[in-house]
């Protein structure tokens, strides 16, 4: 029979004609969804299907989809004052008051923050702010940036080069100079020496690397509370309080990247007060506009302030957009919701149900090796050797895979190589969290039944 095109199927056409997409993939783009709707947990396509949107867009819409007093902030605001300058010399009310309830709500020394139109911009901001913070303190050779294997930062020159996912930068090599990886913390995988644990010994890493280096040529060490694009890492809980003191000892600025953990979910308002960690810098995006308006920024230690305050010179980095009014009021707007609605309690609780759901349904599966989550984040990991850990090859495209077939029974959402990845909208009711596990293990059923 012949297959009759579909509203989404013209519209994909229509697409591939003109758009470049971010990871632009022709070919995996071919069967791609037109996004038409959302409501809650709901995304409807170009034909009207329903899906549950198991990754909250790209982890953003913590809020959901479809919240009109999200979208009535951005009205009001756009009719009143849509754009003025933020730079030195002018200011908008919205972008105060934000930094004002930022002061309250974020780590208790962190009280002054920079606003940019994303993470990869925050990013970026942040190694600004940690070299001129050196040089101001008349140290200029602080400058390398460490990061970690499977950290995701953005992919602006800056953050890409601090990225730890490979794949990002082949085609755009040379990366920038003065960053350096260290491996990831993954209790799954990493291996620590006898008597050592696990989280101590990957947070040692970090003090190698600075030793090596030189202490005196470090800027910052930046990590992911809870690694995500690079799997849904978490970290073992001895293991930032350890970082901390390594960053101490050696005057490495820390600086949290909590793009996705921010906002709570993890469970937190913000992650490291899982282990009472505080960071000298934060990076925040995504969840703080709840995805309605691209926004993020960076906060800063009062030290930091401190430091800039007195330099008396001013600070050459800027965005047209910093402290966008419409971004701020829709920021603002959102804190609102995620006080209102306690996403911090709603992202434990329906975390806790997600991972016992994926456990009960998926741990006795022979190619599930690992079911990991911290709050409203969660990971199934698919292995070709249960009691080896041994990956499947590349070649075989497994995740994709599991990925297509769960699109296909009407569950969207990204992998990270053959980890599924689960960060739905906080706002997703119970029954819905049941069929995103129904269908996920069913897909892994379809996938692993032809392998
Ligand atoms: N940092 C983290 C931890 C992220 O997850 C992301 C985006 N996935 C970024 C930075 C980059 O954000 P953006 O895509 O808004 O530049």
């Amino acid at each position: 029979m012949a297959h009759t095109k579909t509203k989404n199927d013209t519209l994909i056409t229509r697409d591939r004609a003109h758009l470049i997409h971010p990871l632009h993939d022709d070919a995996f783009h071919q069967h791609g969804r037109v996004w038409i709707e959302g409501d809650g947990a709901l995304l409807t396509d170009a034909n009207g299907r329903q899906y549950i949107d198991g990754l909250a867009g790209l982890w953003n819409v913590t809020a959901g989809h479809g919240r009109h007093e999200l979208a009535e902030a951005m009205h009001v605001q756009a009719n009143s004052l849509a754009y003025c300058s933020g730079y030195s010399g002018s200011s908008n009310v919205p972008a105060i008051t934000l930094a004002e309830r930022l002061s309250e709500i974020c780590y208790p020394a962190i009280n002054h923050f920079f606003f940019t139109s994303g993470g990869g911009e925050a990013t970026d901001s942040s190694i600004k702010m940690a070299r001129s913070h050196w040089k101001l303190q008349g140290q200029p050779t602080k400058t390398t940036v460490i990061s970690r294997l499977d950290g995701y930062h953005g992919v602006t020159f800056a953050a890409m080069s601090a990225t730890g996912l490979s794949q990002y930068w082949p085609l755009f090599e040379p990366r920038m100079p003065g960053f350096v990886h260290i491996p990831s913390p993954n209790p799954y995988r990493y291996h620590a020496p006898d008597g050592v644990s696990q989280g101590i010994a990957a947070a040692n890493e970090l003090e190698r690397v600075i030793q090596r280096e030189g202490a005196d040529t470090v800027a910052m060490f930046i990590a992911e509370p809870v690694q995500g694009a690079g799997g849904v890492i978490v970290p073992p809980d001895d293991y930032f309080p350890r970082i901390r003191e390594i960053c101490n000892q050696y005057d490495v600025l820390l600086v949290a990247d909590e793009v996705i953990t921010g906002f709570g979910r993890t469970g937190k308002l913000f992650a490291l007060n899982h282990w009472n960690v505080e960071p000298d810098i934060v990076q925040f995006a995504k969840a703080i506009t709840s995805g309605y308006f691209p926004f993020g920024g960076i906060g800063i230690s009062d030290t930091l302030a401190e430091t800039q305050r007195a330099s008396n010179q001013p600070w050459m980095h800027a965005y047209t957009y910093s402290a966008h009014p419409v971004g701020c009021a829709t920021a603002l707007r959102t804190l609102q919701i995620v006080k209102d609605e306690d996403f911090s309690t709603q992202a434990t609780s329906k975390g806790k149900s997600l991972l016992n759901l994926l456990t009960t349904a998926l741990s006795g599966h022979p190619l599930v090796g690992d079911i990991r989550g911290k709050g409203l984040m969660c990971a199934v990991e698919l292995v070709e050797n249960k009691s080896t850990k041994q990956s499947f090859p590349a070649r075989k495209t497994v995740g994709l895979q599991v990925q297509q077939k769960a699109l296909e029974r009407g569950l969207v959402s990204r992998v990270k190589g053959d980890s599924y990845l689960l960060a739905p909208p906080i706002v997703i009711s119970d029954e819905q969290l049941e069929q995103t596990v129904e269908i996920l293990s069913q897909a892994i059923g379809d996938v692993t039944s032809t392998l």
